[in-house]
């Protein structure tokens, strides 16, 4: 890491900030006085500032929003969504068993129409992984993922233009409804999946995978057969990964993401001293060569930006979607810690990284710029 701060360039940058391209609220940044406060603008090797255009704002009025890009994101964990009022459980809230894995529909929307209100936005989890955030100025990210396979997507039929019928109360059901009723939203999730259970009959799932991706959805490995890779060797855990690639190689090639989520969330961590662990990153199954570019762990709590120091893309956190009154990282106690001044908010422009200088005062919080211009103030 080698950041200089280019105090000139940043005033320079400032003053010329109306002519750059693409900044939509030129006449708020062009009222800033000489006395105001002024974003500084750091810079790595890898950026060539005088040639990239970014956005910039003055100080006050990132500080006004709260802009910070050092702060967390919440990456839900879901699993399956049944059609039932919460009412219908015998659980507590939305949940569906004791544990809180499964969710209501009538809760899972709720949850949706939340994040929406508190100024989430979803985004991809593949952008995420690769340092690419891209929300509008004040928003902050949000990732849906479900575990365990398209059982989300529970198909009625297929409409005459060749689109699926989902159930509208399955979570595909429900998230389309969603996605049009707030276009703004970004609707979009990464299912995980293993084996392939094929629940609406194999040439269905096929055709709803393709679907899928085709549609601003993703799907995810799993392993083949839900295993705890921590316990597996490198043979087996080269089977369990590779074939599970290969499989969704076969139905949608080079439309799945690399990235797996750990059954169990196993291993929870990569030690040195188990040299087998490198087979989830690397490895051939039947002549099958795969990569994965990163694990998700299985729950409790928001996952950092990729940006600083302690992000770890084989350890990546997740929140469990699920209710217990606010205790136990649940989602309303996930979010409160997240509304409550730790929460990723974003300056708009996925080429900048902003946050408070404060937030970085050790130097070293900031770990992973993506050759992204870093903006202080
Ligand atoms: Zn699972």
């Amino acid at each position: 890491m080698n950041i200089r701060k280019l105090t000139t360039y940043a005033l320079i940058a400032s003053m010329a900030v109306s002519f750059l391209t693409g900044c939509k609220r030129d006449a708020e940044v062009t009222e800033t006085s000489d006395t105001a406060p002024v974003p500084a603008v750091t810079t790595t090797a890898e950026t060539t500032p005088e040639t990239t255009e970014f956005k910039l704002y003055s100080a006050d009025e990132y500080r006004n929003a709260g802009v910070n890009e050092l702060n967390s994101v919440p990456i839900l964990m879901y699993h399956r969504i049944y059609e039932m009022k919460n009412s219908e459980t015998s659980y507590t809230g939305g949940n569906v068993d004791k544990d809180g894995y499964n969710r209501t529909s009538e809760a899972f929307e709720a949850d949706l129409r939340s994040y929406y209100q508190q100024g989430y936005r979803m985004m991809r989890l593949t952008d995420y992984v690769d340092g690419n955030i891209d929300v509008p100025f004040g928003f902050s990210p949000l990732i849906l993922t479900f575990d365990d396979g398209i059982r989300d997507a529970v198909l009625l039929g297929w409409n005459a233009d060749g689109s699926p019928n989902f159930d509208p109360n399955c979570a595909l059901g429900i998230l389309e409804k969603i996605k049009k009723e707030y276009p703004d939203f970004n609707v979009t999730a990464t299912f995980f999946v293993y084996d392939l259970l094929f629940e609406n009959g194999e040439e269905n799932d096929r055709k709803v995978m393709k679907w899928m991706v085709d549609n601003g959805y993703d799907i995810g490995n799993h392993t083949y057969s839900h295993v705890k890779l921590g316990d597996c060797d490198a043979d087996e855990i080269e089977k369990q990964v590779g074939s599970m690639y290969k499989l969704l190689d076969d139905i949608i090639p080079g439309q799945y993401v690399n990235i797996i989520a750990l059954p169990y969330g196993s291993p929870e961590s990569i030690s040195p001293d188990k040299p087998q662990y490198n087979k989830i990153f690397e490895g051939t199954y039947n002549g099958f060569s795969y990569t994965t570019k990163a694990t998700l762990l299985c729950a409790w709590t928001r996952s950092y930006s990729p940006f600083v120091r302690d992000y770890n893309y084989t350890a990546i956190r997740r929140i469990r979607a699920y209710d217990n009154n606010g205790e136990d990282w649940d989602i309303q106690m996930n979010f409160e810690q997240l509304n409550n001044g730790k929460r990723y908010i974003s300056d708009g422009d996925p080429n900048t990284i902003v946050f408070p200088a404060s937030d970085n005062s050790s130097g070293d919080w900031l770990k992973n710029t993506y050759g992204h211009q870093v903006i202080t103030y």
